[in-house]
């Protein structure tokens, strides 16, 4: 019998959810992986979100702990599933991408974990990037290629857009890696958990839109050297010293992309 099949069949006997490519869905089974994810977490936030709970796995470490949680869910099923299991949790059946984080607890900042849908990793990253504000940590699981993304530094081969604009703000740390066996179904992909703590960095000394834009700018063309990269950004880059026109995005760090931002703002201000 095909693997989806026989999953299905099995979950179908089990009453468990039936998994959903589309949500992005990997069931963890492995306990003991869910109670390492859960221990991740500082602590030192007593408000915590976990996006995607599906059917509790990682959900069952979290509840004995001193903390004020919630979970987001978008799929009807898991949500039921978890209604009927974990009856006093509070679930808001719904998108993470959609959610005002603000409502979640009265404008109070909250940590964020979860053995994430793998299919939208990058906009969650961005939505935390953007609530940086309201998220001091975040501890979870990525697919791996994308945990060593956010966690590496210039000079990498997976450094990007997201490694630079979350270690502005965060410290990251990759803690261990997850074999594709210990999900239902099995990803084809190994798995990564982070650990992402907010730093001491309140605002950057830069305009920050205008660095977002260098940034994206920078890696949306690796291969190509400062000076070609950012020449869609329609601004005068000549007032860069030539040593950093010459270098490519994948070579530079946060204070170098800030440096970089601080030039141009004043050549637009002219
Ligand atoms: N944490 C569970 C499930 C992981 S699979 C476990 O470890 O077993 C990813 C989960 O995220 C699924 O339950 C899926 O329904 C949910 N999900 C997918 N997209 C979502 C979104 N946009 N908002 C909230 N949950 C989402």
């Amino acid at each position: 019998m095909k693997n989806s099949r026989r999953y299905k069949a099995e979950n179908k006997a089990t009453g468990e959810v039936q998994a959903k490519k589309a949500l992005g869905q990997h069931f963890l089974t492995d306990e003991s992986v869910a109670a390492r994810i859960a221990d991740t977490l500082s602590g030192s936030t007593t408000n915590v979100l976990e996006i995607g709970p599906g059917m509790g796995v990682l959900t069952k470490y979290l509840i004995p702990k001193p903390l004020n949680l919630k979970v987001v869910e978008i799929d009807g099923e898991s949500v039921e599933y978890l209604h009927s299991h974990y009856p006093s949790l509070e679930v808001v059946e719904g998108d993470f991408l959609q959610l005002p984080l603000e409502s979640l607890f009265a404008s109070e900042p909250m940590a964020i974990i979860g053995n994430f849908p793998y299919n939208i990793s990058s906009q969650i990253l961005f939505k935390v990037f953007e609530n940086r504000h309201l998220v001091p940590e975040v501890a979870g699981m990525f697919q791996k290629e994308v945990a060593e993304r956010v966690a590496s530094g210039p000079g990498n081969k997976d450094y990007g857009i997201l490694s630079v604009l979350l270690s502005a703000f965060y410290d990251i740390e990759y803690c261990f890696t997850v074999p594709p066996h210990v999900f239902n179904p099995p990803p084809k992909v190994n798995s990564g958990v982070i650990t992402m703590r907010r730093n001491a960095v309140t605002a950057l000394e830069c305009d920050e839109k205008l660095f977002v834009k260098v940034v994206k700018a920078g890696f949306n063309q690796r291969r190509k050297t400062l000076r070609n990269a950012l020449r869609v950004l329609q601004i005068d880059t000549s007032v860069l010293p030539e040593e950093l026109l010459s270098k490519r995005a994948e070579q530079l760090g946060v204070e170098e992309f800030v440096g970089i931002t601080k030039c141009l703002e004043s050549e637009i201000c002219k």
